[in-house]
C-alpha cells in the first residue's frame, strides 16, 4: 500500500519537531501540522520566555547588591514593556529558526489542526492525506479548577503577554510554575500570595530544600497561605477578584494566575474513534517506544504524561524516529533525569531524595553543606545555599544530588553526570575543588 507520507507528524513542539527531522534525515517523507505556532510550550509560552523573565527579574537583586560593591546606579527604573516585548521578539526569532529547521529538513509545514480520521487516516487543511506512521505530538495545556469563576484567572500562558503588572497578584499552587512565576513577580515589584492546596511546596523535591525555598522566599516578602482550596472566584465592582477558599478565607487581588498542573492536549483529535483508550488524565498510554495499541500510531511528550519535561519529549522522539525510519532501536531512561525550578534562588535536583532512597535503599549516608556564597557575604543578602548529596551506604554510589542557591542548576548539570555514571562519593572526594567557587562544597563534604 502506497501513502501519502512516510510519516505524520501532529504537533510542533519539542517532540514533534526533533521527530519529524530525525525521520526525515533517514529518508522518509515528513509533513508535520501545526494549529499555533511552530516551537511548541517550551519555545512559545514555556520553558524559554519564562527564563528570560527570570534573568530579567533577577536584576532587581543584582542591582540591589551591586551598591556594596561600590556601584551607583541613579534612577534605576523598570520597565515591563521593554522586557515583554524584547523576550515576545525572541520568541518570535526562534519561532522562525525552528520553522527554517523544518525546511531545511524538508519536513512539509501546515498551518492547522490535524485530526484523526482512520487507520493511516488524517484529515488537515480540508482534506485527507495518509500516513504510514503518525506521531501525536500536541503536548499538553495549563489545568483550570472546575470552580465557578475560574475563568477569570490567567495562566503562565498570558502571563507573557500582560499589557502591566498589577499591584497583587495571587498564585494558586506550589509547584514548579507557581514557583517560578511568585519569583519573577515578586522581583519585579508585585505583592504575591501563594495559595497552596496542602502544607508543602513542591511536592516530590527532597524536602530539605523545598523548605529552604520557603524560607528564602517568605523572608523576600512572598505570602503563602497553605491548606486553602479555591472554592470561588469573583470580580468585585472595583475591579479587583475576591477568592473564597474551602477554609472560609477570602484573599482580594488584581491578578489571579492557576498553576495548578497541565493536562495533556489529546482531546478531539479522533483516538477515541480508533480504539484508544485513553488513561483518567487524558494521557496516552505508549510502551517504551512510544508506540500505542495501533502499529501505526505512535505519541511523544507531555501528551503521554511520563515526565512533562522538554529534553524528555526531544529524546523520545528522537528514539522514536531512529527506531522507525534509521533501524536504530533504543528507548528513552525516565530514570535519574535532572531537573531545575528557576525560582529566587533556583533549586536544582537529580536522582533520588533522602527520603526515598531511605525507603529504597534502607541505610543512606546524607551529606549537605549550607552556607553563604560569597557574593551574598559582601552584599550583606541573608540567603544560605543548601546543597545535599544522598549516598548509598552499602555501595557508596550517590544516588541522588540537590542543590538550591544562585546557579544551582548550571551546577547540578555536571554533577547530574555523576550521578547517572553512577560515580562513588570516594571518587567525589579525589577531586580537588576548585577554588573559590560555590561548586567546590560538592568536593568538600565530609
Ligand atoms: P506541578 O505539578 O509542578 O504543580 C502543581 C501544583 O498545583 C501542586 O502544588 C499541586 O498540589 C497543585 N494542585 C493540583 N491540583 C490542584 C487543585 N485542583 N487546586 C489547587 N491546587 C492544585 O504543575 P505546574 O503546573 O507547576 O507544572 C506542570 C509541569 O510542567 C511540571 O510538573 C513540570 O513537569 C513541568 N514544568 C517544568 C519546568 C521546569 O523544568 N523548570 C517549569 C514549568 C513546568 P499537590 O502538590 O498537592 O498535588
Amino acid at each position: 500500500m502506497s501513502f501519502d507520507y512516510d510519516y505524520f507528524v501532529i504537533g510542533a513542539g519539542s517532540g514533534g519537531v526533533r521527530s519529524s527531522r530525525i525521520a526525515s534525515g533517514h529518508g522518509a517523507k515528513v509533513a508535520i501540522a501545526e494549529e499555533y505556532r511552530v516551537g511548541g510550550t517550551c519555545v512559545i509560552r514555556g520553558c524559554v520566555p519564562k527564563k528570560l523573565l527570570v534573568i530579567g527579574a533577577h536584576f532587581a537583586e543584582d542591582l540591589e547588591d551591586a551598591r556594596r560593591y561600590g556601584w551607583e546606579i541613579e534612577g534605576k527604573r523598570f520597565d515591563w514593556p521593554t522586557l515583554r516585548d524584547n523576550v515576545l521578539a525572541d520568541v518570535d526569532r526562534l519561532n522562525r529558526a525552528y520553522q527554517s529547521t523544518l525546511d531545511t529538513h524538508k519536513v512539509e509545514t501546515f498551518h492547522s489542526r490535524a485530526t484523526l480520521i482512520g487507520p493511516n487516516r488524517v484529515a488537515v487543511d480540508g482534506r485527507e492525506v495518509t500516513a504510514k506512521h503518525v506521531l501525536i505530538a500536541t503536548g499538553a495545556r495549563p489545568q483550570l479548577p472546575d470552580i465557578p469563576g475560574a475563568e477569570l484567572g490567567i495562566t503562565s500562558n498570558e502571563v507573557f503577554h500582560l499589557d502591566s503588572l498589577p499591584k497583587r497578584a495571587v498564585i494558586v499552587g506550589g509547584g514548579y510554575i507557581a514557583n517560578e512565576f511568585a519569583g519573577i513577580l515578586h522581583e519585579l515589584g508585585v505583592d504575591v500570595t501563594l495559595v497552596v492546596r496542602s502544607g508543602k511546596l513542591l511536592r516530590g523535591w527532597d524536602e530539605s530544600l523545598s523548605d529552604r525555598l520557603l524560607t528564602i522566599s517568605t523572608q523576600k516578602g512572598i505570602d503563602f497561605r497553605f491548606n486553602s482550596v479555591p472554592a470561588k472566584v469573583e470580580k468585585l465592582e472595583s475591579g479587583a477578584l475576591a477568592i473564597s477558599c474551602e477554609n472560609g478565607r477570602v484573599l482580594e487581588t488584581d491578578l489571579l494566575i492557576w498553576a495548578i498542573g497541565r493536562v495533556p492536549n489529546s482531546e478531539g483529535l479522533g483516538l477515541e474513534q480508533l480504539g484508544i483508550e485513553l488513561k483518567p488524565n487524558g494521557a496516552i498510554p505508549v510502551d517504551a517506544n512510544s508506540h500505542t495499541s495501533l502499529p501505526w500510531l505512535h505519541a511523544v511528550g507531555d501528551v503521554t504524561d511520563r515526565l512533562q519535561l522538554t529534553p524528555i519529549a526531544i529524546r523520545e522522539g528522537h528514539a522514536l524516529a531512529d527506531g522507525l525510519f534509521g533501524g536504530k532501536n533504543w528507548t528513552v531512561d525516565h530514570d535519574c533525569v535532572p531537573s531545575a525550578v528557576f525560582s529566587h534562588p533556583p533549586l536544582a535536583s537529580v536522582g533520588l531524595t533522602e527520603s526515598q532512597a531511605r525507603n529504597k535503599l534502607g541505610s543512606v549516608k546524607i551529606f549537605t553543606s549550607d552556607f553563604r556564597p560569597m557574593k551574598s557575604v559582601l552584599a550583606e543578602r541573608n540567603e544560605r545555599c543548601l546543597y545535599k548529596l544522598v549516598v548509598d551506604e552499602t555501595t557508596d554510589k550517590l544516588v541522588g544530588a540537590h542543590m538550591i542557591g544562585p546557579d544551582s542548576p548550571e551546577i547540578l548539570q555536571a554533577l547530574a553526570i555523576a550521578v547517572k555514571a553512577g560515580l562513588t562519593k570516594a571518587q567525589l572526594d579525589q577531586t580537588v575543588a576548585l577554588h573559590p567557587s560555590m561548586a567546590e562544597e560538592l568536593v568538600l563534604m565530609r
